[in-house]
């Protein structure tokens, strides 16, 4: 069941975030949108004192048991609480909010195929020290969408002591400060043997600085400026036996406990709602903005009216506030069973595909609605039209993730529905 009340500790964090989105990431946006390749230092260091302070587990909820004060188990809220913290911070920017430093997307490949042991060594370093990233690299040239298609090779050396990884990887999401700028770390997915396929496919964590890791290229992009997206090369780059995470068994994934490139799948479960929060931060970011604007100047929407007396501009905002509910209530769905210990994929995938079309479609009709001075860069609304469109892209396209939701509802297995 879902409970729609925000719980205490999450209220008070999103207050925070509230303000911090407020007065320091919304009056920076637009310099950070400009100098593509800076990083957000002041959002950084500050945001580096909550992240640290929660074991540095920005995208990898804490999901351990809590009892009350008669022994019960707590309901766990890690999965809401950030889905509502990605809300309110993407709210504030989302470029920025993607260079938050923490455990990332790392951290959230390393907590769904990790062993414990594992777990501890690579996640501890997140709750202390100085700022640092992690960023998972799975995208190359030949495989985006097509994951089983990846050519990174993974092979031991003669000794046995170290996999050498070689291959291509582009687009990576904090990239740079996750390989060469922080102690942080790159989970890197290769294959150990390409002709077997999905079940050969691995995770392997390559510390920041390691010879033959090299960042090749920063993107330059249409939105999301104050993220950088890395092309990294391995160049017979050796990392110790114990960096591949979980099993080094070639299975299926069942048979190893879910590891491997099953792992990957289930890493999407946890983040795919959090992308999908994102995207609605940038939806109430320009619903709201929009609201307030035309307001001021004497548009408000009558909702005692029946839709057939409103004018063009009332129902294109009442369909924008509909919208936006509609995809949030989604994400709410998904975090949930996460947070349930349930499995999400359907969940998970059903909100991301809304919420990318949905703050596209709000951030888009914001800019039209305004006429030219939404499309003038005086106004963040150009600025938020061009971040929205990021979410329908990485972490599964819109189309595949559609393909998943049909699989799902229709009983198709992957080979049978692509
Ligand atoms: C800013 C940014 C950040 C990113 N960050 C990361 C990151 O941190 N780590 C990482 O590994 N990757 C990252 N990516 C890569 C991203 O996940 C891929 O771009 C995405 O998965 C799509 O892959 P592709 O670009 O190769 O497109 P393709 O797979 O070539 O797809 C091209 C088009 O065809 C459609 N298509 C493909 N297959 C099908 C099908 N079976 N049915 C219907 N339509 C289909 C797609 O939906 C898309 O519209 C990032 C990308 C961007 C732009």
């Amino acid at each position: 069941m879902i409970d729609f009340e925000m719980p205490t500790p999450v209220s008070r964090q999103v207050q925070f975030i509230g303000m911090l989105g407020e007065q320091v990431m919304r009056p920076r946006a637009r310099y950070y949108d400009d100098h593509e390749g800076e990083r957000p230092v002041e959002y950084t260091s500050l945001i580096w004192q909550t992240v640290r302070a929660q074991g540095g587990r920005n995208f990898s909820a804490d999901t351990s048991e809590r009892l009350d004060r008669d022994g019960r188990p707590r309901p766990r809220i890690g999965y809401l609480m950030l889905a509502h913290m990605v809300e309110a911070l993407s709210w504030g920017d989302a470029g920025m909010y993607l260079a938050t430093p923490g455990a990332g997307l790392g951290g959230a490949a390393v907590d769904a195929t990790g062993t414990p042991e594992q777990k501890e060594r690579f996640l501890r370093r997140f709750g202390e020290g100085e700022p640092k990233w992690s960023a998972m690299a799975m995208t190359e040239p030949h495989a985006g969408s097509d994951t089983a298609a990846i050519r990174t090779r993974a092979r031991l050396s003669d000794d046995g002591r170290e996999w050498i990884l070689d291959g291509e990887k582009i687009f990576v999401t904090s990239g740079a400060m996750a390989a060469r700028d922080s102690a942080g770390f790159v989970v890197v997915w290769a294959t150990l043997d390409p002709s077997a396929g999905r079940a050969a496919i691995k995770p392997f964590v390559v510390e920041a600085g390691t010879p033959g890791m090299l960042v090749t290229k920063l993107e330059h992009k249409h939105g999301i400026r104050a993220s950088d997206t890395a092309a990294i090369i391995f160049q017979h780059c050796r990392i110790p036996r114990e960096n591949l995470l979980g099993s080094e068994e070639i299975s299926d994934g069942r048979s190893s406990g879910g590891k491997g490139f099953a792992g990957a799948m289930r890493t999407f479960d946890a983040t795919r709602p959090l992308v999908a929060a994102s995207a609605i931060g940038i939806a109430r970011a320009s619903l709201e903005f929009t609201i307030t604007y035309l307001r001021q100047r004497g548009v408000t929407i009558r909702y005692d009216v029946p839709l057939h007396r409103q004018t063009a501009i009332e129902r294109d905002l009442r369909q924008m506030e509909a919208q936006h509910r509609a995809a949030w209530l989604l994400v709410l769905r998904a975090v949930t069973a996460m947070d349930a210990g349930q499995d999400n994929a359907l969940e998970a995938s059903m909100s991301k595909v809304k919420a990318g079309q949905v703050a596209t479609f709000i951030a888009q009709k914001a800019v039209e609605l305004l006429g030219p001075e939404g499309y003038s860069c005086t106004l963040l609304l150009e600025k938020w039209m061009r971040d929205a469109r990021i979410n329908d892209i990485y972490e599964g396209t819109g189309q595949i993730n559609r393909l998943i939701v049909a699989r799902r509802l229709l009983g198709y297995s992957s080979r049978e529905l692509r």
